[in-house]
């Protein structure tokens, strides 16, 4: 057995009690094989002085997103989308996606992030680099049709399901898919009736966009006479192992859907707020028994990938929209981070304890900003930020150390996606 093992530290317990052990890690398996007073490992992590935490699990992305980072900001969804964003998407090369998940890899690591859910394009690549960065992720190709004809939509849902059918156990089994149509009122219906029951038979599960905006709920309900998660769930797009991003414009219908269908919901509070989407009834949807994750969507409308900001958004703005100030209350959302994202991506971690995959972050706590330490899961939702990581772990791999990114370089990563956001900005505006 080859061990890593983490020394000296405070380790938080999924009872979110801290005490201080010791953690070993079978780096074969990737789990963890003893907490406490552990035996020596081959390799060790110095961790006095902080607090040992499951690995933040960032469940809704679109890591390469960042090469658009503060390109376009302060305008609505829709507006934002297709007079900003999409033009310049279209624009993208195979090598700008590669150099974007490359940065948006190094930021989610050395923030303590250790699973992702990502939806993009060019996904092969997007799994080369992620693997190669030593994340774990559930990944899909975003599938759009609006704008395409039949035949462009019919390619696109056929990319989806190649990519979710062979690129599913890549990394050695730390990158797995999804089908992710990319939502109920940009994807062709026909052919997600199609499409979907042939995601099943890959057995791979769902993720798309649901209810974020008051705009796009409204049109189902025309259209259709149903809300949009009944229209999805009529459609086959609410099973178990599925899960939707934001969930914000969400009735009590639909949340008892959700819950009895045992369908997850990434909730995104930074990129809600900035796009004025809404807030999302989050800690009524647990009250309802519904899994949620704390997810940062695209670094373009966030504008950083940093789930300890995330954390304590959706703690402020959760109270803020329950007008209540026992919502979201610390535990919750830490447990939404962590335990609630690995539990919408299907991977068994998000929390401390034998037998479950080792992804750990390691924060540290000889700060001014977290003195004293009377109740670190409040410092871990209120004060720690990303910046706070010492180390992180993924599946008994050091990624990073010291601050350091073991896997990638940092300088020439950054070197490299600063040349290629210029670039793509010059094509997409055509100069
Ligand atoms: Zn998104």
């Amino acid at each position: 057995m080859s061990t890593l093992q983490i020394t000296g530290g405070t380790v938080l317990r999924p009872d979110m009690t801290a005490r201080e052990a010791d953690v070993l890690a079978d780096r074969e398996t990737g789990r963890i094989v003893e907490i406490g007073d552990t035996a020596a490992g081959e390799e060790t992590l110095d961790a006095s002085g902080c607090l040992v935490v499951p690995g933040l699990v960032n469940p809704h992305c679109h890591v390469a997103m960042t090469l658009l980072r503060g390109y376009a900001d302060d305008k609505p969804l829709d507006a934002w989308l297709r007079e900003d964003i999409w033009p310049v998407e279209a624009a993208l090369e195979p090598g700008d996606i590669e150099a974007g998940t490359r940065l948006g890899a190094v930021e989610l690591l050395k923030n303590g992030v250790t699973a992702i859910g990502d939806m993009y394009f060019e996904m092969p690549t997007v799994a080369d680099v992620l693997g190669e960065a030593g994340l774990r992720a559930r990944i899909g190709h975003g599938i759009v049709t609006v704008g395409k004809d039949d035949a462009d939509a019919r390619a696109d849902f056929e990319e989806g399901l190649a990519v979710a059918r062979d690129l599913d156990g890549a990394a050695d089994g730390r990158i797995r898919t999804a089908l992710m149509p990319h939502s109920l009122t940009t994807a062709d219906a026909d052919l997600v009736e199609e499409f979907v029951p042939r995601a099943r038979d890959a057995g791979v599960p769902l993720h798309y966009h649901a209810n974020e905006t008051r705009e796009e709920v409204e049109p189902i309900v025309e259209d259709h006479g149903v809300r949009p998660l009944e229209y999805a769930d009529d459609l086959g797009m609410l099973e178990d192992g599925d899960f939707i991003a934001h969930g914000v414009h969400v009735d009590r219908t639909e949340i008892e859907l959700l819950a009895d269908r045992d369908v997850g919901v990434a909730h995104c509070p930074a990129s809600n707020m900035k796009l004025a989407s809404g807030i999302a009834p989050v800690q009524t949807m647990l009250d309802a028994g519904v899994t949620v994750g704390i997810g940062t969507d695209g670094a373009a409308s966030n504008n950083d990938l940093d789930p300890f900001d995330e954390l304590r958004d959706a703690a402020m703005v959760g109270k803020l929209g329950a007008d209540d100030a026992a919502a979201l209350a610390a535990p919750e959302v830490v447990r939404a981070a962590t335990e609630g994202g690995a539990e919408l991506l299907g991977f068994d971690a998000g929390r401390i304890e034998e037998g479950a995959l080792a992804d750990l972050a390691v924060v540290d706590f000889e700060k001014p900003h977290l003195t004293p330490a009377h109740d670190p899961v409040s410092h871990l939702a209120y004060a720690v930020r990303g910046s706070d990581v010492e180390h992180t772990v993924v599946g008994g791999e050091v990624v990073v150390r010291n601050r350091r990114v073991q896997t990638l370089d940092e300088a020439a990563v950054r070197r490299e996606a600063e040349a290629h956001a210029e670039a793509l900005i010059r094509r997409a505006e055509g100069n």
